[in-house]
């Protein structure tokens, strides 16, 4: 019985361990980019079965994410978002299919979701950009519900393919997750990564998709956001110019617009952000990916 166990235990790690599961019963194969995955990372989910499936759908956490045929053959990605304050536990990823014959083949995989410490930083600001009176506070809450409302949507349309490209080559100075405190008071986590830019660098589309805000807010300044398809978004905070309309379809690589230090800024960089499906995550976890 005591061999029994240790068995099925080296057997259940070895799993977790490759991040792959395979369902003898329905000959779906799921694997995870990476097989661990962090707090704040995006995941690529490949699902190996027929190449005759048509509708395939996956789960996770309660909430539906689309797949579709990648660029290697027979094998369906799809996306998912581990949010910044998602609790540290293994959970279950769902795949579910059809073929053209009505056949429903499904799979699952155990993901892990391991703690990140995203560190602390102090900031000191000049106060009328921290101590914001009614009616920019009113502004601000304005802002925020027009963001909120932008990121409810969804278009079921993958815009985005292949690889994702950093929108300025510049070095980070400000990491993603890093908890703040300004002028002594706790504020908001940094939800993006700062690169660092001279004024006037161009601000590429970090891939393909469509430009859903053009806009001038009160904390991130110029602003730029793109729709990428199946939830996924992409900002461009602090501009000095935008050269992009909303409602314009940009691919991999166009000028978006120039880096700026418009907003909340104390100098000039690029803040780039990323949520996919509401969750906020690293963007530079995008360009691990690989695909
Ligand atoms: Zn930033």
């Amino acid at each position: 019985m005591k061999l029994f166990l240790i068995v099925l235990s080296f057997i259940a790690v070895f799993l977790l361990s490759t991040g792959t599961e395979l369902d003898a019963q329905n000959s779906l194969r799921i694997e995870s980019l990476p097989g661990v995955v962090k707090q704040g990372e995006v995941c690529l989910i490949k699902v190996s079965g027929p190449d005759s499936l048509k509708a395939i759908d996956g789960e996770f956490r309660g909430e539906r994410f689309p797949l579709a045929l990648g660029e290697q053959n027979g094998i369906y990605e799809g996306l998912i978002g581990i949010d910044m304050s998602t609790p540290p536990a293994t959970y279950e990823v769902k795949v579910t299919a059809r073929d053209g014959d009505g056949q429903v083949y499904s799979g699952h995989l155990s993901l892990k979701v391991e703690k990140v410490d995203f560190g602390t930083e102090e900031l000191s600001l000049p106060s009328h950009l921290v101590d914001l009176d009614e009616k920019t506070l009113e502004r601000v809450r304005k802002e925020a519900k027009q963001l909120q409302t932008l990121f409810q949507g969804f278009r079921e349309e993958r815009l985005w393919r292949g690889a994702f490209i950093r929108p300025v080559e510049g070095e980070l100075s400000d990491t993603f997750g890093l908890s703040r405190i300004i002028n002594g008071k706790q504020s908001s986590p940094h939800t993006g990564v700062d690169l660092k830019g001279e004024e006037g660098t161009p601000v590429l589309a970090s891939n393909s998709g469509m430009v859903v805000l053009v806009d001038e807010l009160f904390f991130t300044g110029k602003s730029v956001i793109l729709d990428h398809g199946w939830g996924l978004y992409s900002m461009y905070f602090h501009l000095s110019e935008a050269l992009v309309k909303k409602g314009e379809r940009v691919d991999t690589g166009t000028t978006l617009g120039r880096v700026g230090s418009t907003g909340r800024s104390t100098g000039p960089h690029l803040h780039w952000g990323v949520k996919l499906n509401g969750a906020r995550v690293d963007p530079l976890s995008l360009l691990r990916l690989g695909m």
